[in-house]
């Protein structure tokens, strides 16, 4: 008692265990989802800012006169008209757009990592303004640049050359401590074609940002709890697929077992029968009206018929339990297929088959199962006379090598159709075709090729719906010692 409670206890703790394991594979799989995702929509949404904020830099540009730019070069020509416009323009675009925190103007020196300053939109504002805005006292450093200043591009890759071609943004974000911008660019041509300047901006992209993560999070949320979701299913599912598949191999495997129950018992009887009837007919206890012996030749056929069908049935349960005794004794094979001619020949006869036989000669004696191989080849070749036509071809090819004995049965019958090829050699499979017009009740093939495959052998077919149909062995071959 004390030991089942110890194993009980052992079974919950792994059960558990194993529902913690596919608790946390699946939060980990929801995790790692949930983050490609977000990485995607993040990139994805960048990449839409990007493209509107390089627009709103390439409409801005259009504005600005590439003659007022040409006029403006050094600190001093801050008081000419043409920088009044410039900054005039551009603080009319700053006030236009909230999110625009710095327009600028920058031309190109002959450094590739140093540009020019043109012009910005507080290029104008005097010291006092500047400090009033800033809120503090500046120093000179702190000052807005003045045109012709140098400044050094190396953190803003896009200024280096491909802004001077076409409206581009940064691709990278730049932070400080009040926030994050993106940085875009437009180039800005002169009557000639040629760029005279590019015009920058630096956008707030922080509420944006803000904005989409505040979206994005049920969102992101209810994708993790999906996915979670999605896999405990999965994995109940899975689970239960598997008792379930556990429960159907235990209930065939023990209706296998009933039926090898079932039909030894009835074997003995049947066994009986036989034996009194034969008694019977042979007159063992008197004579028989003519009549009454009729009756008992016809009750032969059945108790026969009987016999075989429940050896059959044994036959299939010893299959699906693996417990099939397959004896190797010494079979003489002109003797083992004679008989089996002999026994075949007269149904062909009936339905007018032509019956070709193509056997070698010299046909050996080796070791081998001789009842399972008599009801292998009885079976193909009751088959091929079952299911042709009157007036149809049978052949039985026998061929023997060194080493094996190859053997084929070829009719010119109904065929097996495509569709139930893959499942004919299956436990009472019947074909479509056949199954309401011919007699029969599928055990034939899957005992054959249990047998001819519990001597290492194998079976296969080709089939034609409607032309025919050759079953073909193929079996390792044994010559007993002399
Ligand atoms: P059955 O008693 O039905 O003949 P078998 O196990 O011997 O059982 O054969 C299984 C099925 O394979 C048959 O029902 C039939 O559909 C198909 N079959 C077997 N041999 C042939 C054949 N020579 N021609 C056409 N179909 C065949």
């Amino acid at each position: 008692m004390e030991t089942l409670k110890k194993s009980q206890s052992k079974g919950k703790k792994s059960e558990i265990l194993k529902i913690l394991l596919a608790l946390s594979s699946c939060a980990f799989l929801a995790v790692v989802i949930t983050y490609i995702l977000y990485g995607y929509t993040q990139n994805l949404l960048k990449e839409r800012l990007r493209e509107r904020i390089t627009s709103v830099a390439s409409t801005a540009a259009t504005v600005i006169s590439a003659n007022d730019i040409a006029q403006v070069y050094e600190p001093d020509d801050l008081v000419s008209d043409e920088a009044k416009n410039l900054a005039a323009r551009l603080s009319s675009i700053r006030n236009a757009n909230n999110d625009i925190r710095y327009i600028y103007l920058l031309r190109r020196t002959n450094n590739t990592e140093e540009l020019a300053f043109v012009i910005d939109s507080e290029s104008l504002d005097s010291k006092e303004i500047q400090e009033k805005r800033a809120g503090k006292e500046l120093s000179d450093d702190d000052l807005a640049p003045l045109p012709g200043d140098i400044l050094t591009i190396s953190e803003y890759p896009a200024l280096r050359d491909e802004a001077f071609y076409h409206p581009v943004a940064e691709k990278e974000l730049q932070k400080d401590q009040w926030s994050t911008q993106m940085s875009a660019y437009a180039p800005i041509f002169d009557k000639t074609g040629n760029v005279i300047a590019v015009l920058g901006i630096d956008v707030e992209v922080q509420n944006y940002l803000s904005q989409i993560q505040t979206t994005l999070l049920p969102f992101l949320l209810f994708i993790f709890f999906l996915v979670v979701l999605l896999s405990l299913l999965s994995v109940l599912l899975i689970r239960f697929s598997g008792e379930k598949v556990k429960i159907l191999e235990e209930i065939d495997r023990q209706k296998d077992e009933l039926l090898g129950i079932v039909s030894h018992q009835l074997a003995k009887p049947i066994t009986a029968i036989k034996w009194n009837l034969e008694l019977l007919l042979d007159g063992d206890v008197g004579q028989i009206p003519k009549e009454g012996k009729e009756m008992m030749e016809s009750m032969q056929k059945v108790t026969h018929h009987l016999a075989e069908l429940v050896n059959m049935i044994l036959d299939v349960s010893k299959i699906q339990l693996g417990k099939m005794n397959l004896e190797a004794q010494p079979l003489d094979l002109k003797e083992f297929f004679s008989e089996i001619i002999e026994v075949i020949e007269p149904g062909a006869k009936e339905r007018k088959i032509n019956f070709k036989k193509n056997l070698p000669t010299n046909l050996p004696t080796v070791l081998l199962d001789k009842r399972y191989m008599r009801m292998t080849v009885e079976n193909l070749l009751s088959n091929a006379i079952k299911y042709t036509p009157v007036n149809g071809d049978v052949e039985l090819k026998v061929e023997i090598t060194q080493s094996k004995m190859y053997c084929h049965v070829r009719d010119s019958g109904c065929g097996i159709p495509l569709a139930d090829q893959k499942k004919i050699f299956g436990k009472l499979y019947r074909a479509t075709n056949v199954r309401n017009t011919v007699d029969g009740n599928g055990f034939g093939l899957y005992v054959a090729k249990g047998a001819i495959e519990g001597q290492g052998g194998r079976m296969w077919f080709e089939s034609t719906e409607g032309k025919g149909t050759t079953f073909f062995f193929e079996l390792p071959l044994k010559m007993p010692k002399v």
